[in-house]
């Protein structure tokens, strides 16, 4: 996938109406409705800001929930659009529909420097579908497609993608973040390029391990997964999760590891615990040494050691996937290490993943590492390698 692409500083927006796609798919309180974290609103404003202030007229469009193509009113856009207008200090102007009767006619009267918020696209069949008449509905209340939804860039749905067959479509300031500093790792990474993976299973990580292999230094491997990697490797590994299924995979990536010269470094000692609990009983063992019974709950204190050290020669550390059950305390020192040598290091650091991002902000690291990717999703799929059809539609720089 090239990411070098357009952004709304290589286009002159003054004077335009610009449909722009951004991830208002914020928590809400389930009874009241009330917004509960309205992060996502706050990282929309740069972009917004930008537009409106360059004489641009703007239609900004989002999902929310999973209303599936029917109108759902409690998963209306009106407490976003209330929100928005509080955080940006102007009026904001709300659409009853998506491309309805509603949107068009404001869409129609909206002036520069004016926000026309549209109701949730997924109100709409032809979102999800990709359907191009939807498509093609959005596209003409606009003369410009600005993409800043980077959790939704994996899906090729209407407000996604599909709108970009009809419009120039460039990027926001947050996916260009995005595919500046990923983009870069997977590239052109300062080297060496370690890639920190763990996480509970291997299955899911498949295709991650696949392609950083190709391309990253050195590989350290913690979390449930690390367990079929040992038992790969001859040792025995208690209860510990474990995938038979997937054991001739790990065998071909340590033998993939050797042949191509890239470090592959797995666990030297563990905290096993005797039961999947936060106040379980547990020990530290040596790798080969977990007791019958036990299982594998983080990485030990040799294996911090050595990971730890791994991390601080590295030019960029990727890292996706928790070294440990880190919801429990006990088992929360493995990733609570690994996050600090990273914020210690002077490597360009990178989280990916829903539960890396969220273990990063839970235990005080979050503001000392390069990037946190914000699509857990779409942030995945980017370290597979895989083209994501909301960034493939962006013009190229
Ligand atoms: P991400 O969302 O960042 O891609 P994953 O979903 O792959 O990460 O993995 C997160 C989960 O992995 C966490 O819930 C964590 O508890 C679990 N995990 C980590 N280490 C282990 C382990 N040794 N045994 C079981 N689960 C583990
Ligand atoms: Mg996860």
């Amino acid at each position: 996938m090239n990411y070098s692409k357009k952004n709304v500083r290589d286009v002159d927006v003054k004077g335009k109406k610009v449909l722009l796609r951004c991830d208002f798919n914020v928590p809400q309180d389930k009874a009241t409705r009330a917004i509960t974290d309205d992060r996502r609103i706050r990282a929309a404003l740069p972009t917004i800001r930008y537009l409106l202030e360059n004489g641009a007229a703007v239609i900004a469009c989002s999902h929310l929930g999973k209303p599936k193509g029917e109108v759902k009113p409690e998963l209306t856009l009106a407490p976003v659009a209330e929100r928005l207008g509080e955080l940006l200090g102007q009026e904001i102007i709300f659409a009853k529909d998506v491309v309805g009767p509603d949107a068009q006619a404001k869409a129609a009267a909206l002036k520069a420097g004016e926000l026309l918020l549209l109701e949730n696209t997924r109100f709409e069949k032809g979102e999800e579908k990709n359907d191009p008449a939807f498509s093609r509905a959005l596209a003409d209340m606009a003369e410009l497609f600005v993409s800043d939804a980077f959790g939704t860039v994996h899906r090729a749905h209407a407000s996604t993608a599909g709108v970009a067959e009809y419009l120039p479509a460039v990027s926001g300031f947050l996916i260009e973040k995005e595919l500046e500093i990923m983009g870069k790792a997977l590239e052109a990474p300062a080297r060496p390029f370690a890639a920190v993976l763990g996480g509970a299973k291997v299955s899911d990580k498949i295709p991650v391990i696949e392609n950083l292999l190709d391309k990253a230094d050195i590989i350290i491997i913690g979390g449930g997964m690390a367990y079929t990697f040992m038992k790969a490797m001859g040792y025995e590994v208690g209860s510990s999760l474990l995938e038979e299924d997937k054991i001739g995979f790990a065998l071909d990536m340590l033998r993939r590891a050797r042949e191509k010269g890239v470090k592959l470094l797995t666990p030297a000692d563990n905290v096993v615990g005797s039961a999947f609990a936060p106040d379980c009983e547990r020990k530290t063992v040596d790798t080969g040494c977990i007791p019958a019974g036990w299982m594998g709950m983080d990485i030990g204190p040799k294996t911090i050691a050595m990971y730890s050290e791994a991390i601080k020669g590295a030019g960029t550390v990727i890292w996706n996937g928790p070294m440990g059950v880190f919801e429990f305390d006990a088992f929360a020192e493995g990733t609570r290490a690994m996050a600090r040598a990273m914020a210690e290091s002077g490597a360009v650091t990178i989280v990916g993943g829903g539960d890396s991002a969220a273990a990063v902000e839970q235990l005080g690291f979050a503001d000392k590492m390069t990037h946190i990717s914000t699509g857990g999703g779409a942030s995945l799929e980017f370290l597979e390698g895989k083209a994501l059809p909301g960034v493939v539609c962006l013009l190229d720089k």
